[in-house]
C-alpha cells in the first residue's frame, strides 16, 4: 500500500470531557468494537477498583511506572485508529494540553445533566486555538438530564461554535424512546437493555410502531426536527473541518445507546492526517520521508527503570523500526531500535508507523518537547508547540541552602524539558512554579529528589489567572504583592491576578495596559 493510502486510513483523535462525564465509558466501546477488548465491563469501574484499559496511569502505578497519557491502537472497518489519552482528575496537566497538538480531531463528551463543566471549556479552548475538528457526545441520554436545545444553545453560547445536530433525541430519562439519525433517515429506537434497533423514516408509519410515534414525546420531538430541518443550522464538513462547527450526536456511553451509529459516521467525517507547518514551509504527510515532532516526554518514577519515553507523532514518511533519524535541534542521529507503540497497558514493538500514527521511543536524555526528528537530507523544525498558561502556582525553594546548585541545574533541566514552568517573583527573585494541575508538581518534587537529590519545599500562592503584559507597559507600581508581577524564562513580564475579580477590576481601572491571555495569542495560523 501506498504512503499515500495508508495516511488516508488513517484517524487520530483525542476524547475530552470533564471527569464522570463518561470519556472511560465511551472509550471502553471503541475499543470493544476494535477488538481490543473483549467484555465490556471488565475493564470498567474506577469506583469498584479495578481499572480502565485507558486508565493507564492507574495501571502504570501498580506496576510502578508512570505514563500520564496512552495511546489506543486498533483497525476498525478501512481504518486505523488512534486514541490519545487526555488524562483528567488529579492527573490533569499540561500533557494533557499537549497531547491535543498530536490529534486530528477530538471528541467532546458532554454530560447531558450537567451540560458545559469547567475542564471541557479549558480543553476546548486548545482545541479551538488549533483549529481542531470537534465532534460532540452528548452522554447520559438515560438519565433525566438537560433539554436538547438549551445544550445546543449552551454549547454556542460558552464555547463560541456552531452546532449540527445529527441526530435528534426522543424523550429522556425513563421515557428515553430513541434518536432520529437525520444524516441516515432513519429512527433508532432504544430497548433498554436488548440491543438498539433501526427503522427507516418510511417505516415509522407501520402499525408496529404506532405504540411509540403516538406519544406525546415521538410529537414533541418530530415538531422539533421539523424546526431544526427549516431553520436550524446547514451541515457543512468544510467548516466541520475548519473547527467551526461541530456535528452533535445525542446517544448514552452506558446503555450503549447510538454509540456505534456515532462511531461509523465519525470515523467518515474526520480528518485523516493533515500537512504541518515546518521552518520549510508545509510538510505533506505523503512526503515520503519519515518526520515527526515529541509532544511528551515521559521519565519513568520506576527507580529500577530510569529510562524514559518520548512521545513522538508521525508527521511524513514511513518509520521502520531500526532506521536512523537526525534530531533537527543539534543535528545528531539517532537509530531507533526500540521504537516502541505504547497500547494502553501492554507494550508492543512496532515495526512501521506512518503519518498520524504515534509511537513511544527511548530518550537517551536528548530529546526536548518540540523536538522535530526527520529522515535523510532534510533540515527543518516543525512549528514551535503552544506554550499553555498554568494556573495553580508555588513559591518553591531547596530545603537544604547548600543544594542550591543542585537545585538550580535540577528546575532549568526539569523546565527545559518542559515539565514545569518557571518564573521569578519581580521583587524577591524568588522561583515560582507554574502548572496547569497538581500532578506536575508531584512528579517535579519526585524527580529533584530522585535525579537530583535535592529534597524541595513549596510554598502555595494558589490558583491564579496570568496575563503577559507588553514590555514598554510594565509598571511595577501598578501591581501589589497581592496581584504578583513576575518574569517568565524568556524575560517577558505577567500578572498572576488572584481571581476573575481582580482581573476584571484591574481591566477596568488599567483600560490603556494590554493584559494578554496565552490562550489567544498561540492561535494557529
Ligand atoms: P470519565 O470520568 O469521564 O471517564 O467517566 P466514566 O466513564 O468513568 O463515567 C462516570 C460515571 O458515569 C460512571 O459511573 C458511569 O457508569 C456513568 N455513565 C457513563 N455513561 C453513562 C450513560 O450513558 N448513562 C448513565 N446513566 N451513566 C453513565
Amino acid at each position: 500500500m501506498s504512503i499515500k493510502d495508508e495516511v488516508a486510513k488513517r484517524k487520530t483523535f483525542a476524547i475530552i470531557s470533564h471527569p464522570d462525564a463518561g470519556k472511560t465509558t465511551l472509550t471502553e466501546k471503541l475499543l470493544l468494537y476494535g477488538n481490543l477488548i473483549r467484555t465490556a465491563g471488565t475493564v470498567k469501574g474506577k469506583k469498584s477498583g479495578k481499572f480502565a484499559t485507558s486508565d493507564w496511569m492507574e495501571i502504570e502505578k501498580q506496576r510502578g511506572i508512570s505514563v500520564t497519557s496512552s495511546v489506543m491502537n486498533f483497525p476498525y472497518k478501512d481504518f486505523q485508529v488512534n486514541i490519545l489519552d487526555t488524562p483528567g482528575h488529579e492527573d490533569f496537566s499540561e500533557d494533557t494540553y499537549r497531547t491535543l497538538t498530536a490529534v486530528d480531531s477530538v471528541v467532546m463528551i458532554i454530560d447531558s445533566v450537567k451540560g458545559i463543566e469547567p475542564q471541557t471549556i479549558k480543553l476546548f479552548k486548545v482545541c479551538r486555538m488549533r483549529g481542531i475538528p470537534i465532534f460532540t457526545f452528548i452522554n447520559k441520554l438515560d438519565r433525566e438530564g438537560r433539554e436538547p436545545f438549551e445544550l445546543l444553545e449552551e454549547i454556542e453560547e460558552v464555547l463560541e461554535i456552531e452546532t449540527y445536530p445529527m441526530n435528534w433525541p426522543v424523550g429522556m430519562g425513563k421515557r428515553f424512546l430513541g434518536i432520529f439519525d437525520r444524516m441516515n433517515q432513519q429512527f433508532i429506537k432504544f430497548n433498554g437493555n436488548e440491543a438498539e434497533s433501526h427503522i427507516p423514516y418510511g417505516e415509522l408509519e407501520n402499525e408496529a410502531n404506532q405504540a411509540m410515534t403516538t406519544t406525546s414525546e415521538f410529537e414533541a420531538a418530530k415538531e422539533e426536527l421539523a424546526l431544526l430541518d427549516e431553520a436550524g443550522n446547514q451541515f457543512s464538513l468544510e467548516a466541520v473541518l475548519n473547527g467551526e462547527q461541530t456535528p452533535v450526536f445525542f446517544g448514552s456511553a452506558l446503555a450503549p445507546f447510538g454509540v456505534h451509529d456515532f462511531f461509523d459516521t465519525f470515523i467518515k467525517l474526520a480528518p485523516s492526517p493533515q500537512a504541518r507547518r515546518s521552518t520549510e514551509g508545509i510538510v505533506s504527510p505523503d512526503n515520503p520521508d519519515f518526520s515527526g515532532f515529541i509532544f511528551k516526554i515521559q521519565a519513568n518514577m520506576n527507580t529500577k527503570h530510569r529510562d524514559r519515553i518520548a512521545f513522538v507523532r508521525v508527521c511524513s514518511g514511513k518509520f521502520e523500526r531500526g532506521m536512523s533519524v537526525k534530531l533537527s535541534r543539534t543535528g545528531k542521529v539517532f537509530k531507533l531500535s526500540q521504537s516502541q507503540q505504547i497500547v494502553a497497558s501492554t507494550r508492543d514493538t512496532i515495526d512501521e508507523a506512518y503519518a498520524g500514527d504515534i509511537m513511544g521511543i527511548y530518550d537517551p536524555n536528548a530529546y526536548q518537547i518540540g523536538d522535530t526528528l526527520l529522515e535523510g537530507k532534510a533540515a527543518f523544525e516543525f512549528d514551535e508547540l503552544p506554550k499553555f498558561p498554568p494556573e495553580l502556582f508555588k513559591k518553591v525553594m531547596a530545603k537544604n541552602v547548600m543544594k542550591s546548585k543542585q537545585f538550580k541545574k535540577g528546575i532549568e533541566q526539569l523546565v527545559q524539558e518542559g515539565a514545569i514552568q518557571l518564573f521569578k517573583d519581580k521583587r524577591t527573585e524568588s522561583y515560582i512554579l507554574g502548572a496547569v494541575g497538581e500532578l506536575q508538581y508531584e512528579v517535579f518534587k519526585y524527580r529533584m529528589e530522585n535525579e537530583y537529590n535535592v529534597e524541595v519545599m513549596f510554598e502555595s500562592i494558589g490558583e491564579r489567572i496570568p496575563r503577559w503584559l507588553k514590555a514598554e507597559q510594565v509598571k511595577e507600581s501598578l501591581f501589589d504583592d497581592r496581584n504578583l508581577l513576575v518574569r517568565d524564562r524568556n524575560d517577558n513580564y505577567l500578572v498572576l491576578f488572584r481571581n476573575e475579580f481582580a482581573l476584571n477590576w484591574f481591566k477596568d481601572n488599567h483600560k490603556d495596559i494590554e493584559l494578554i491571555d496565552l490562550f489567544e495569542v498561540n492561535s494557529y495560523g
